[in-house]
């Protein structure tokens, strides 16, 4: 094959792809055009459209996350010596990024091992004005045979907004025991003034949910859960 063959058949080729892509973008072009004269007549602009379909469900939301305990407050502990403010920490730090993943604006109240008053954390709800207030705990009983999560709200209008993050808790594959829907007197949510609820994610006195809460499945399913259940009921 001679040398100067070459030249002419790459010329040709980057040609037909030159014009290819001219005829691809003209369809696109014609096409929003058309879809435009027809869909889109008494709408301003194209791009407030594209806009809306791009828009993440939890966007414009702001969600103060409070990881129960903390620092001198170990909350309660379980036979195998875990601290509930540990776990309530992990836990809460894998919703946050899950939150953020669906555009929501996220404070924590704690993101590491401090003490933070009751006082303090309500007061965070109310400065950020947040959409909703979130709190993490595990419950514990005297008696080790007691399991299973339950969802806490303290005023009447939040109660449709912790049964929606309630239905989600349940979406696990693991046969946990729904404890309900429950009227809480707790601190963060009777004082708040924001939509407040508080979860009890299970029994650190149970060993079995000791155990179960701290496992990678278990946070990722249930942070998944409570994410979906906040998009439900802030939606
Ligand atoms: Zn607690």
């Amino acid at each position: 094959m001679g040398g100067h063959y070459d030249v002419p058949m790459k010329t040709t080729a980057k040609y037909l792809v030159v014009a290819t892509v001219g005829a691809i973008l003209s369809s696109i072009i014609l096409h929003t055009h058309s879809e435009g004269a027809t869909k889109t007549r008494n709408q301003p602009s194209k791009t407030i459209e594209i806009d809306e379909e791009l828009k993440l469900p939890l966007e414009g939301k702001t969600i103060v996350l409070d990881p129960g305990h903390g620092g001198k407050d170990v909350g309660s502990t379980g036979s195998q010596g875990t601290y509930e403010k540990d776990v309530t920490l992990l836990t809460a730090l894998n919703i946050s990024s899950k939150l953020v993943e669906q555009g929501a604006n996220v404070v924590m109240t704690r993101a590491d091992d401090t003490f933070i008053s009751l006082e303090d954390r309500t007061e965070l709800a109310q400065i950020e004005d947040a959409d909703l207030f979130l709190s993490i705990h595990f419950d514990a009983f005297e008696c080790s045979d007691v399991h299973g999560m339950t969802t806490y709200y303290n005023k009447s209008q939040d109660q449709d907004l912790a049964q929606s993050i309630h239905d989600e808790l349940f979406k696990l594959d693991t046969e946990i025991k729904d404890r309900g829907v429950m009227f809480g007197d707790y601190h963060v949510i009777r004082e708040n003034t924001q939509p407040a609820i508080l979860l009890e994610l299970g029994y650190i006195s149970n060993a079995n949910e000791e155990k179960r809460m701290q496992s990678e499945s278990f946070q990722e399913q249930i942070s998944t859960n409570i994410v979906n259940g906040v998009i439900n009921g802030l939606g």
